[in-house]
């Protein structure tokens, strides 16, 4: 089902009252409130049970708003607004006044972006300011890519969830921290490290030359319930099978290469050949192995270019040590 317009309306009542919207974007589903009201950004930490120094997204209708939300921006940023927004690139720039410190997590740098889903286009537009939003799930899980996902993990810590179908990206944004002349990836996403080199027509520089904070790099970020461990690509069926002989319920990520492999474990994920078609299904199939009762998941990395980098990110994070806040 997709919002109609008087659940638009309803959902920026709710925005302007304080409380709390999940809506669907291009990437994943975001928990938004007023970006200009802390205590309701502050609700946002509570639901998720986020940790209130990790900062979030200020989402906008369009670039034409992003000086009413940012100070000092470079000719390159402009650039990259002008090309991918609407789209799954967050830029990091230097904070305007209107946005509370709550929503950066203390920083003096906000993360802003258009999203490219009709709805929330349609949502900013009835709402006419900023919505701060992260994913719409509790800290380190799964992010949600349809409604159901969200009203399954947040229930009553949502006022209103508006349904917009599922993700079409189906991984989170690309963060670019945009505040110096020369732009760096913090968490890879929707948009390449290709496509960003070809509008600025230079290498990005390395991730370890910017000292923003960057908390979607968490060790732990992204994880089902069930443990996730990462193969060799060769090893695969193998260590998976074994997994199960030795008494784990076994789900394991079987790439499009190995369709005719007969593996014998508890459940499979078949995965598409294309990337985004991978991408768009990641977090759906950890969340399908999880509900088929997996307590392990084995997976192998996908070839690291393109959108191939931003799923090899989201598994190294899913397998990475289980965080203890
Ligand atoms: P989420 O996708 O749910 O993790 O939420 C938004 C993400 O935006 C955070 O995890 C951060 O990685 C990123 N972010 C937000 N603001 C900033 C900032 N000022 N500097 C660096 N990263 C940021
Ligand atoms: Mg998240």
């Amino acid at each position: 089902m997709t919002a109609e317009v008087s659940d638009i309306e309803k959902a920026a009542g709710v925005l302007r009252r304080g409380g709390l919207v999940a809506l669907p974007t291009e990437t994943v589903y975001g928990l938004g409130a007023n970006a200009e009201d802390p205590a309701a950004v502050a609700r946002i930490f509570q639901v998720k049970g986020r940790p209130p120094s990790h900062p979030l997204i200020v989402h906008i209708g369009g670039a034409e708003h992003l000086d009413d939300w940012v100070q000092d921006v470079p000719a390159t940023a402009r650039l990259l607004a002008e090309r991918f927004w609407p789209g799954p690139l967050t830029l990091v720039l230097r904070r305007g006044p209107r946005v509370p410190l709550e929503a950066t997590g203390g920083l003096e740098t906000v993360a802003v972006r258009v999203p490219d889903h009709p709805v929330a286009l349609a949502l900013l537009s009835a709402f006419g300011g900023g919505i701060t939003a992260p994913s719409a799930n509790r800290f380190a899980s799964v992010s949600p890519t349809t409604a159901d996902h969200v009203r399954t993990e947040l229930g009553d810590g949502v006022d209103f969830v508006l349904d917009g179908g599922s993700c079409e990206v189906g991984v989170e944004s690309t963060i670019v921290d945009a505040t110096g002349d020369a732009p760096s990836i913090l968490r890879p996403g929707g948009v390449t490290r290709e496509e960003l080199e070809v509008v600025l027509g230079c290498s990005l520089a390395a991730p370890s030359t910017s000292r923003v904070r960057v908390p979607g790099q968490h060790p732990s970020h992204y994880a089902p319930g069930a443990r996730v461990v990462l193969v060799e690509p060769e090893k695969l069926v193998a260590e998976a099978e074994l997994a199960q002989e030795r008494g784990h319920r076994v789900g394991v990520f079987l790439p499009a290469s190995f369709a005719d492999a007969e593996v014998k474990v508890h459940a499979v994920a078949a995965l598409p050949a294309s990337m985004a078609d991978y991408a768009r299904g990641l977090y759906g199939f950890l969340r399908e192995l999880d509900q088929q009762d997996c307590d392990l998941i084995v997976a192998s990395l996908p070839v690291e270019e393109g959108l191939g980098v931003a799923i090899a990110n989201r598994l190294r994070r899913a397998a990475g040590p289980r965080a203890t806040v």
